[in-house]
């Protein structure tokens, strides 16, 4: 029996199986040998010398199933839960999770949760310092389908309309595993135009750029930060960080594909850097549009925000000193039909509990083919009433009432 997205290895009286490279649980061997006491292990294959190879793969599914439960970020060490086609978690509902259509030719695709880096003002709080207790990985299949279904409903509303598809999760893309067939397999869809990664660069390689730059719909925008060594550490708090790495991975990457630098612009923190960072921008010919950073509730905030006002005069400043464009026209999203909302503000339905969220006090719970997040929600199965307190974009929160 193989299986492509999972690895088998032995470890004492267990059987260790990793999915997606950094998730992993483990099945009791007296389980596995109660299947048939002879069996064989592959990377990726099980097999089992018994004539009924069906009732095997049936079998040992099932195990599958029972202690995937257990599943763990090996990265984080937090539990993690698959979101997979039978997990009864819908993929739309979620801000942090799944696909997200806010009506515009832009979509948002969240395969994954939590980061390698540790930035300081990371807006979501991903990476090691991270408050949250749960991690998330979607199957494949199941963003692709459920991807498609959505096209498929814009084709018909908005025959004309090409999409572009953001691959920006709460963490970083590349550490999604399926990551390039996942592009493959977007690209595909005759109405997507572009797809973008949005990344930290630090899993960049050259064989896996060459491969994303085959795929001319795909572009990478990278978010640099820092250009200094110690500054770049710094910032993206990680002392693993190599911004020249980085770097040379971006100059690589823009010789062959649509490359952005996406750096954020925390004032008191790195403002000496942008002169260099433009500098570069210019000797390699990449994009850049530089980011404000914006105070988040939920976020890390080392300095208070700025205004709009002064940012822009940031930036004409540097627009001005490096001759270069900065402040562009930004570009009007055109509108497009969503799906027909499910719940508005005040509804009160009855929903079931799917999942723990992000924090093992909130869940995640599942009404009309809808995700619907329910922080404080002390229950930890069955069904809830709840009262939606936000739907903007079918975006739904809910808080209980039982
Ligand atoms: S790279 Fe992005 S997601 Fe990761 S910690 Fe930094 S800002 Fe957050």
């Amino acid at each position: 029996m193989q299986y492509q997205s999972l690895q088998f290895a032995k470890k004492e009286n267990e059987l260790e199986v990793t999915l997606y490279n950094i998730y992993v649980f483990s099945i009791p061997l007296d389980d596995v040998k109660r299947i048939c006491p002879v069996y064989k292990v592959g990377r990726n294959s099980i097999d089992f010398e018994m004539q009924n190879k069906e009732k095997a793969e049936g079998r040992f599914n099932l195990l599958i199933t029972k202690y995937i439960r257990n599943l763990k970020n090996k990265m984080s060490g937090f539990p993690a839960v698959y979101v997979h086609k039978n997990a009864g978690i819908p993929l739309f509902g979620l801000q942090f999770l799944g696909i997200v259509d806010k009506g515009s030719e832009m979509l948002e695709i969240k395969p994954i949760t939590n980061c390698n880096m540790n930035c300081t003002f990371c807006s979501i709080d991903e990476g090691p310092d991270s408050s949250k207790q749960v991690d998330f990985v979607v199957e494949e299949d199941y963003l692709v389908e459920d991807l498609g279904k959505l096209l498929e409903f814009k084709k018909k509303h908005n025959p004309s309309v090409q999409f572009n598809v953001w691959i920006n999760p709460h963490g970083e893309p590349l550490l999604y595993a399926p990551i390039l067939s996942l592009c493959e397999r977007i690209g595909y869809f005759r109405n997507v135009a572009e797809i973008h990664i949005i990344t930290n660069g630090v899993l960049l390689n050259k064989p896996l750029i060459d491969v994303l730059a085959k795929n001319k719909k795909v572009q990478l925008n990278v978010s640099i930060s820092g250009f200094d060594d110690a500054k770049a550490r710094n910032i993206m708090g990680s002392n693993a960080y190599s911004i020249n790495r980085v770097l040379e991975m971006i100059e690589y990457a823009s010789q062959r594909m649509i490359v952005t630098l996406t750096p954020v612009y925390v004032a008191g923190h790195n403002e000496d850097q942008f002169g260099k960072i433009i500098e570069f921008v210019k000797k390699i010919g990449c994009k850049i549009a530089i980011q404000k950073f914006c105070y988040n509730k939920f976020g890390r905030n080392p300095i208070k925000e700025k205004s709009w006002n002064e940012f822009y005069v940031q930036l004409k400043e540097l627009e001005k000193k490096h001759s270069l464009v900065l402040l562009g026209e930004i570009e009007k999203l055109q509108q497009t039909e969503q799906l027909p909302q499910a719940f508005k503000k005040d509804d009160v339905i009855l929903t079931q509990i799917v999942s723990p969220a992000r924090m093992i006090k909130d869940k995640i719970c599942s009404a009309k083919g809808y995700s619907v997040l329910v922080p404080g929600c002390e229950k930890e199965s069955g069904k809830i009433k709840v009262k939606i307190t936000q739907d903007k974009y079918n975006i739904y929160i809910a808080k209980p009432l039982n």
